[in-house]
């Protein structure tokens, strides 16, 4: 069958990944419904207004079986009040999931995640035991604890985001500057579950930090976190051994400051980043320091 150019093409639906991209010709918005390239129709719930008109979408359906379009919108600059502030940003790994220069804006890991992850593994479960044999369909029990479990899961990602963005929002409203540790996850290939999940959060958050300041206008340094936790943000010196992540105190053997581990390294961050971390807390020094592609 041949199709018309510019037109979507719908594949087999065992093969297909559940995304559908239009651009411009391929939809039409009227009346609050989505009109679709071969004439599908479809109420939309608006999660928001959109800023502008957009100029593509993109359709997804999650594993519970909802459909999800993204419009394509031109982004714009919602420019915040200067606060003549800057702030460093260390990811965590234990119980914080960043430590920043100011006390106010240390984002702990969540708590309330707890009784949806009890529920996930329940539910699991439950696909483990009702799991059909190689080669079998699977069983109605089967995918009804697959859908449950995928609700689970969405619920936990969706509480996590949202608290992320929570955060980035105030950070971003009360920075001009921000010098974030450029986090790469360390564990995926090799550790616990738990690290696993505690690596993915933290890649999210990050994310959700760059795009809030994108779209605030505020200036972001990425920063290379090689020796964070061995360099002194007092004078500069670099420890021998890197600390041993039991060891929460970072003690410099040069000039003798003493603080907090996860603080050292976030002014570490501020001072890479070729601001002054030390004085008022948090206060750009005169100049403007070099914009960099976040
Ligand atoms: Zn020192």
């Amino acid at each position: 069958m041949r199709r018309r150019a510019g037109m979507p093409k719908f594949k087999k639906k065992h093969l297909a990944a559940p995304t559908l991209n239009y651009t411009r010709r391929g939809f039409r918005l009227k009346e609050g419904r989505l009109h679709l390239a071969g004439g599908i129709a479809v109420t939309v719930v608006w999660s928001r207004d959109l800023p502008a008109e957009p100029s593509s979408v993109r359709i997804h359906r999650d594993p519970v079986g909802h459909l999800y379009p993204s419009f394509v919108v031109p982004a714009r600059v919602e420019e915040l009040p200067a606060t003549g502030r800057a702030i460093g940003i260390d990811w965590g790994v234990k119980d914080i999931a960043a430590t920043t220069t100011s006390d106010a804006h240390d984002l702990p890991h969540p708590q309330y995640g707890r009784a949806a992850a009890a529920k996930l593994a329940r539910y699991q479960k439950m696909m483990a035991r009702r799991r059909p044999p190689k080669g079998r369909p699977a069983s109605t029990g089967y995918r009804k604890a697959a859908r449950q479990a995928a609700k689970a899961h969405r619920k936990v990602a969706r509480q996590r985001a949202d608290a992320a963005r929570k955060w980035a929002k105030k950070v971003v409203r009360d920075h001009d500057v921000l010098a974030v540790e450029d986090f790469t996850p360390k564990f995926l290939a090799r550790s616990t579950m738990a690290r696993k999940a505690a690596d993915g959060a933290i890649g999210a958050t990050k994310n959700a930090l760059i795009e809030m300041a994108r779209k605030h206008g505020r200036i972001v340094h990425l920063v290379n976190p090689a020796h964070t936790t061995m360099d002194c943000a007092g004078c500069g010196a670099r420890t021998k051994h890197a600390l041993p992540l039991s060891e929460r105190t970072y003690t410099c053997t040069a000039c003798g400051v003493s603080c907090p581990r996860d603080k050292n390294s976030a002014r570490v961050m501020l001072l890479r980043a070729g601001l002054d971390p030390v004085g008022v807390e948090g206060v750009r020094p005169d100049g403007p320091p070099a914009r960099q592609a976040a």
